[in-house]
């Protein structure tokens, strides 16, 4: 209720009514996800005015997500460098000369350590990152990984990697082993790749998806901006993963941060309001994914980051040490989720991940039996204590 009080007629009135706070149930009513988006659909929704496009975005979030929830997600690069592929951003692939330096795929312990560090720290998901083009001829290191995966399970939290192409056995390797995600980005329209990348198409990229949808993880699959593309690519990007036959259940939103030695070096940085549209976007496409406000967050200040969840951003990248470019450490992101009244997501929390994992009774003996009632359960906060600086993050 408010009241507004008159007195400029002699004696005072008092105008008393409700505030239309709450909407009708039809209003609130969540749509029904569709996979059915047109182009033309999506890229009106695309170029409709900005801030009416934040504000529908906003609604669609407030629909099908908890708005308080940032997912916290750290990454971790397990094999650096000397990447055969010639994704033309990368500063991992052996065919440009640049910073980053070729390394083997790292020990256990080291990964783990990492992990405990970052469940310690807040975050609730752990990625691993390989540069190679697939696990082809990497049996010791595909079992090295695939322990990995189990020892991280086993810690309570949500387990994603990214390493190239899959055959489907390797991704039922995986499902086996506990995984809970695989990043794949499709990067950017299926017109545009290969102006980016040559050495493997856009149905092989797809084929990985399939093969990590049908194994029963989740799939985590977005794009990058400013490879040079225009916003029909953008448009199309998020039209192609609106029409797979489940939405991604998470969607990385990469800002390029371009690399010295790589050929998009010289790329102007995507305009901020590019970054917000395309985010507000997909948000209403794909109305249950997470959307993952990824590589390139780190050059946006407070103000435009809070915009960004205000969209329906509602994951980041957290941490100490992440592949190729800066991110920001857990410390300031506690401070700036406080300052906004946002806290972090619980591992499981996400009802579609919690659904994949009841399918996967292969941990039930470690501690992560606290998820199964997670879709259900009262919203725990995930605490979020201060750590170190942080340096490196990636694309993703
Ligand atoms: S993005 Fe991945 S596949 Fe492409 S060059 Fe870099 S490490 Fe290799």
């Amino acid at each position: 209720m408010f009241r507004i009080t008159l007195s400029s007629i002699g004696r005072p009135i008092r105008l008393t009514r409700a505030l239309a706070t709450h909407a009708t149930e039809a209003q609130t009513a969540a749509p029904k996800t569709r996979h059915d988006w047109t182009k033309p659909e999506i890229q009106k929704i695309f170029e409709s005015p900005l801030l009416d496009l934040v504000f529908r975005a906003a609604a669609v979030h407030r629909q099908n997500h908890d708005p308080s929830k940032i997912q916290l997600c750290t990454l971790m690069n397990i094999k650096t460098g000397g990447c055969t592929e010639d994704c033309s951003y990368c500063s991992q692939s052996s065919r440009y000369s640049t910073p980053t330096k070729a390394s083997r795929l790292v020990d256990i312990e080291p990964v783990l350590e990492a992990a405990r560090k970052a469940k310690e720290n807040g975050s609730t998901r752990f990625c691993m990152g390989a540069a190679w083009r697939d696990m082809a001829g990497r049996k010791r290191g595909f079992e090295k990984i695939l322990h990995m995966v189990r020892e991280v399970r086993g810690m309570g939290m949500e387990v994603c990697t990214t390493l190239g192409m899959l055959s489907p056995e390797q991704a039922r390797q995986l499902k086996e082993a506990g995984l809970t995600a695989y990043n794949h980005n499709l990067d950017t329209s299926r017109e545009f790749y290969p102006k980016v990348i040559t050495t493997r198409s856009y149905d092989d990229r797809l084929d990985t998806i399939s093969a990590v949808r049908d194994a029963g993880i989740s799939v985590c699959s977005g794009g990058i901006l400013g490879l040079g593309e225009s916003d029909e690519d953008r448009v199309g990007l998020i039209w192609e993963v609106s029409s797979m036959p489940e939405h991604p259940e998470s969607f990385p939103v990469n800002a390029l941060v371009p690399i010295e030695g790589t050929p998009l070096e010289g790329n102007d940085p995507v305009p901020y309001q590019t970054l917000l549209r395309t985010i507000a976007t997909a948000r209403i496409v794909l109305p249950k994914t997470i959307i993952r406000l990824a590589a390139g967050r780190q050059t946006l200040d407070e103000s435009k980051q809070a915009m960004c969840f205000m969209a329906g951003a509602n994951a980041v990248f957290t941490g100490e040490q992440m592949l190729t470019t800066p991110c920001s450490p857990w410390d300031e992101d506690k401070a700036m989720m406080e300052r906004w009244g946002l806290e972090g997501m619980r591992s499981f929390e996400q009802v579609d991940v919690a659904r994949k994992e009841g399918g996967c009774r292969h941990h039930e003996h470690h501690e992560h039996h606290e998820h199964h009632d997670a879709p259900h359960a009262e919203p725990r906060p995930t605490p979020i204590t201060s750590t170190s600086s942080a340096q490196q993050a990636a694309l993703l």
